[in-house]
Parts: structure tokens; sequence; C-alpha cells
């Protein structure tokens, strides 16, 4: 058994080095597992990189699991990996289930401990199965903008806290929390220094990523996949973040899974969100595989809480952490706090946290892979 603390691991580079290590064992169940890596263009260091095997007799079903979207989030999302390879994977039947294990979809972002990756862009807005990356799109972030995206050098964060407050309290006044959080959230492909930039054009491991999940509803006659985020929802409860393109309610998967906290992703019960992953593999399953059977979901492990203070601490955090990255900050000390405030928000360390966050998701591991019948 490997220790809660020793499963979260410090840097980019330890944590891709454990992943490899993986294979080893994975052939021992899968004799045609390999290692693949999409090698960076802009930097030969940095690597997308995922252990692949078909079943070793007929491929009926898929375990797709996924880490490091948002970059950042990849050193939980690489915690949870490690569990799930030693406590849950030897339960799979390797003669009917095929296995795709991704380390950080996005390198930069976890290297650098950003969420965005070198261009800034926020690579769950960038799954979209007609893409169009169209800079008109949610013109109610306009309104938004320079709250967010405050310009100049960072200077001290409690006076930048009472700015956010009181600005936050005026958007929320004329908006409406609902249209707030919509236009907040929902994504921009126009400022590139922004928060939930969406890009240009599909990123690079926007691309790479597609073309496995292509591979997989192909492939294989059932799929689920199960992909790790944190930040959002309440501290010490995990919540599995359903897509809205999944029609089941969540009170029904409460139940199927035996685990107490099932939302959707649409703007009533979570956010509604475009370029949205989950929601790209439930549309390409339904447009183009709609025999197949899927199931995807995120697994949020939330940090700051889903109380009203925590809801709004999230963007505060993420303001300040952007700014001093574009901006700069005034001294080193403030630009610590900044990212401090950040880090605590997408890869924490208190250990009573871990803990839960490990239980919550051995919980919801045994769970759905029981009521998809992968064990
Ligand atoms: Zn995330």
């Amino acid at each position: 058994m490997t220790s809660t603390q020793s499963l979260f691991p410090e840097t980019y580079e330890s944590s891709r080095e454990r992943f490899r290590g993986y294979l080893s064992t994975i052939k021992k169940m899968w004799n045609k597992a390999e290692l693949h890596q999409h090698v960076m263009s802009f930097d030969n260091e940095l690597s997308i990189d995922w252990i692949y095997s078909e079943a070793t007799e007929k491929n009926e079903r898929i375990l797709v699991f996924t880490t490091g979207e948002h970059g950042v989030e990849g050193y939980v999302g690489s915690a949870m990996m490690h569990m799930f390879i030693e406590n849950h994977m030897p339960k799979l039947d390797p003669r009917t289930t095929g296995i795709l294990l991704v380390h950080a979809i996005n390198p930069w972002g976890m290297k650098n401990h950003r969420r965005g990756n070198k261009d800034n862009i926020d690579l769950n807005r960038t799954f979209m199965l007609d893409p169009q990356f169209d800079p008109s799109f949610n013109p109610a972030y306009d309104k938004l903008d320079a709250f967010l995206n405050p310009k100049g050098t960072l200077t001290s964060i409690f006076y930048n806290n009472l700015t956010y407050l009181f600005r936050l309290g005026w958007h929320i006044t004329t908006m409406g929390t609902r249209d707030f959080r919509l236009a907040l959230l929902l994504g921009q492909y126009r400022n590139q220094q922004g928060l939930y930039y969406g890009g240009k054009e599909m990123p690079e491991e926007t691309r790479v990523i597609m073309d496995l999940y292509k591979t997989a509803l192909r492939d294989y006659e059932q799929i689920l996949h199960l992909d790790m985020h944190t930040g959002y929802g309440p501290r010490y409860q995990m919540s599995l973040v359903n897509s809205a393109l999944d029609k089941g309610s969540s009170d029904y998967f409460e139940k199927r899974f035996n685990y107490p906290l099932v939302v959707a992703a649409t703007a009533d019960e979570f956010y509604a969100i475009r370029g949205d992953m989950i929601d790209y593999i439930y549309g390409l399953q339904q447009r183009d595989f709609p025999n197949k059977r899927l199931f995807a979901t995120s697994f949020e492990f939330g940090t700051l809480g889903d109380t009203y203070y925590g809801l709004f601490q999230s963007p505060r955090v993420m303001v300040h952490e952007n700014r001093a990255y574009w901006h700069g900050a005034v001294n080193e000390n403030v630009r610590a706090e900044a990212k401090r405030g950040f880090e605590e928000l997408f890869n924490p360390s208190a250990s009573n946290w871990k803990e839960k966050a490990v239980k919550d998701a051995e919980q919801a591991f045994k769970g759905i892979l029981k009521a998809e019948g992968y064990i």
C-alpha cells in the first residue's frame, strides 16, 4: 500500500516518470500494452503520454482514464491514476477489456502550474464536434472582461480583494447570479490573456486526445471514461459531474453508483460550457457511433467549497494569478501569495483533504466499475 501523501507527485517530471513505469505492471495483464508519447511541437521536454492496450481476446469494452486537461489539476489526477492502477485495475478482465490511460493532457500547464496551455487556452473550451473558434461567441463576457482581466501590475492582494468583491457585487446585482456564472464559465474566444479563453483554432493537445477518443469509440462496443479535475464543488465531497448529454438524472446515478454526489453539467446544476471534453465524447458517440454504449464523467475534487463564498472565491483566485502572470506583481511576496491561493484551489496541500479525496475516489471507482459491468 502506498501512503496517501506519496500518491501526490511533486513535479510534472516525477509524475510522468512514475506513469511510464506502469507499463511493466500493465503488461502482466495486457501483454500487448504499449506506451505512446506525443512530444509537444514547441518543447521536446514536454509530452502527452498514454498507455494503451486492446483486450487480449475480444474487444468488448474499454476503460479510458484521463488526467491533467487543466494542467495544474494533473497532480491530483496523477494520484488518482496511481490508486486506480494499484487497487482497481487488477480487477478488470483483460480478455474482454481494453485500457487507455492518459497522463497530463496539458503537460505545459502541469509543469508550469497553470490551468491553460502555453497559449493560455483552457482546453476544456476547445473540444467541439463542429469546431468554431468564434470570437463573437458569448458577448456577455465583454461586460465582465475588465473585472476578470484587470490590467496592470498586481499590487496588494488585500486591496485587490476589496475591488474584486465590490465589482462582483455590482455585476451580480446587474446581471443576476445565473447570467453572471453563465457569461463567466461558458468560454470566450477573443481575449487571449483572459480567463476561460478557448483559442483561435484547435490546439495540438486537443487534436491528439480527439484521435484517441475516436479510436476507442470505433473499436469497442462499450466505453467507460473517467476524467479527473479539481477545484469545483464542496471541499470534502468529490462531485461526479455528468454531461448534460447523458439523459440519466443525477438521482438515478447516485443510486446506481452508490455515490452521494452526482451533478449534471447544465446551467442549473453545475455550469454550461462550450467545448467541454465530456460533451464532445457524448456528441461523437451520438453522431457517429449511436449503437455504442458510453458513460463518461468528471471527478471534480472540490477545494474552496460550494457555499456562496466558495463559488466566488475561485474566480477571485484565478483573476489574481492570471494578472500576476501577464502583468507581473509589485514584489515577490505578492506574486507568491497569488500563486499560493491558486495552488490551494487546484492542488491543495492539506493531508486531511487528500485523504478524503482518495476515499471518495475509491467509493466512486467501485460503484461505477460495478454498475457498468467492468468488475
Ligand atoms: Zn478542471
